[in-house]
């Protein structure tokens, strides 16, 4: 492979991951807001922008000078290097174009959820057809349709017990508030990515989300203690750890 060739293949797939990543962002920017493609507003003064510059407002927003989240960075840097990855190293099992649409999809699920702690039922739709698609190119629809039943009733099952649970906590500390382990957000995509894992794969990919979650949750426990912010009932979002595991297991 010639250098000339190297170097012009790195430069297209770095304008298709800052393309992607400018899409994700702009999904990550309205749809919590207006649930649908409606224009890109500024999430701190509300004001619309021209959607011909939108993709050049890396920092800052245009029209009012308001500073962008940090999100709008890491998702083109993320855009960036998953094409990178699934061009120079391809997963054997998974065609490169429909890996690259599964991360991307993955991405913006885990951008909202680490924003707003929110898994959009549109955006869940989505990924059933989307996700439920490339598991049934992998392992036909039987093995798609109970791998998605079962990682919706085992998340179901959790969120319920969360439900209990904290009500349980809340009681013997007499404390109130409508916190929730999980959010019903979580079962939806937990089926989502049955789908894409099959039966029996979504088990390995549950026991690996919560084996991360787990490991996850002591981070931020500790994090928390070090900076003396306890909160014990703080909701944590799961999707990334569900989606950290699915996209390990599938393009493996
Ligand atoms: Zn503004």
């Amino acid at each position: 492979m010639s250098t000339v060739y190297t170097a012009g293949t790195v430069l297209l797939l770095t304008i298709l991951g800052l393309l992607s990543g400018t899409l994700v962002n702009y999904l990550a920017d309205v749809l919590p807001h207006t649930r649908r493609f409606s224009l890109p507003r500024c999430l701190v003064c509300g004001q619309e922008q021209a959607i011909s510059a939108f993709g050049l407002q890396i920092f800052r927003y245009q029209n009012c000078g308001h500073r962008r989240p940090i999100r709008v960075i890491l998702v083109l840097a993320y855009g960036v290097i998953t094409a990178l990855w699934i061009w120079f190293a391809p997963p054997s099992r998974v065609n490169p174009w429909l890996g690259y649409l599964l991360l991307a999809y993955f991405g913006l699920v885990a951008a909202i959820d680490l924003e707003h702690r929110l898994i959009l039922h549109p955006v869940s739709l989505a990924g059933v057809v989307l996700v439920g698609g490339a598991g049934l190119l992998r392992h036909g629809i039987l093995s798609t349709l109970l791998g998605g039943a079962a990682g919706f009733a085992i998340m179901l099952g959790l969120y319920y017990f969360g439900v209990i649970f904290i009500r349980w906590l809340k009681h013997r500390r007499g404390v109130s508030g409508d916190e929730i382990a999980l959010g019903f957000g979580d079962v939806n995509l937990a089926g989502v990515i049955g789908l894409l894992l099959g039966w029996p794969g979504i088990i390995p990919g549950l026991f690996l989300a919560i084996l991360l979650g787990g490991l996850g949750g002591i981070l931020i426990l500790l994090w928390m203690w070090l900076r003396k912010s306890y909160h014990p009932l703080a909701a944590m979002p799961y999707g990334p750890y569900l989606i950290a595991a699915a996209i390990y297991l599938f393009f493996r």
